[in-house]
């Protein structure tokens, strides 16, 4: 049987892409880090969608945490591989640089590019040799333009556009594509704090995006429909500039 795996699938967009994923079909695996109600909330949402699941508890950021979560799940899955990895999790930890402490560039920089190669690597050889695999990478209009007080964030998100972009090549032959989607303003508890009614002028279409939007574009890289599409990063921004 062929897995989803949403990092940070508690919440926000992740929860969206997780719900999307199952009625598709796919039975996901819901990664969260902390917040385990939620996390159980999610799979209570996919599981009233008809589609099954369960919940994978790990910080993407440790990589001890991820291999043993990962091995673990493959020791009872023998017969199972997880054929889509969406790398969503993410934290921002803003501050001018000027500012900004160690531990805020060190913990962003952790959680969404070590993370990616954490998780993602160890299920490459199954992708390989199953020739079907989908990689989806969620970044930011931060890491295509950067944003003041973002420093930490625009150069994690930048670095994982490069990332996608070198290992869809390196794979491309196998069926098993690897692609990014760069968010705008979507409304999730990542932007508490914002001036919503502020920042909304910027945007052309006058409002913030739904999770579910981005849950919407994602789902079709996942699918087989997207199966000539590697390498790209797909803006979802409302028309803002990039
Ligand atoms: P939320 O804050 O709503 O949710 C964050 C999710 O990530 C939660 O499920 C959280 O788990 C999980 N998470 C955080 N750190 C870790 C970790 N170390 N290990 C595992 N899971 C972790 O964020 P969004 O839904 O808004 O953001 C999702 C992605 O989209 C992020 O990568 C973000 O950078 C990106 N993005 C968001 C935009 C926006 O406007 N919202 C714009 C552009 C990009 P838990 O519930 O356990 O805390």
């Amino acid at each position: 049987m062929k897995y989803a795996l949403v990092t940070g699938g508690s919440r926000g967009i992740g929860r969206a892409i997780s719900l999307r994923l199952a009625s598709m079909g796919y039975p996901i695996l819901v990664n969260y880090v902390s917040n385990t109600a939620e996390a159980e909330n999610t799979l209570r949402q996919i599981r009233e969608l008809g589609s099954d699941g369960e919940l994978i508890r790990f910080d993407v950021s440790d990589q001890e945490a991820v291999a043993s979560a990962l091995n673990g799940w493959h020791e009872q899955h023998p017969d199972d591989y997880i054929a889509v990895c969406i790398n969503n999790a993410g934290i921002r930890k803003d501050n001018l640089m000027i500012w900004m402490e160690s531990a805020e560039w060190a913990g962003v920089l952790n959680t969404h590019l070590n993370g990616f190669f954490q998780v993602t690597q160890p299920l490459l050889k199954n992708m390989l040799v199953k020739r079907f695999g989908r990689i989806i990478n969620i970044v930011s209009l931060s890491g295509i333009k950067g944003m003041p007080g973002q420093v930490n964030y625009s150069a994690a998100k930048g670095g994982l556009i490069a990332a996608t972009k070198a290992l869809s090549q390196e794979i491309a032959r196998k069926g098993v594509t690897v692609n990014a989607v760069a968010p705008g303003f979507i409304r999730t508890e990542m932007l508490d704090g914002l001036n919503e009614a502020e920042l909304k002028k910027l945007v052309p279409m006058g409002r913030f995006g739904e999770a579910e939007e981005v849950a919407d574009l994602v789902a079709f890289l996942a699918s087989e429909k997207a199966s000539y599409i590697t390498g790209e990063v797909i803006s979802i921004n409302g028309g803002l500039y990039t």
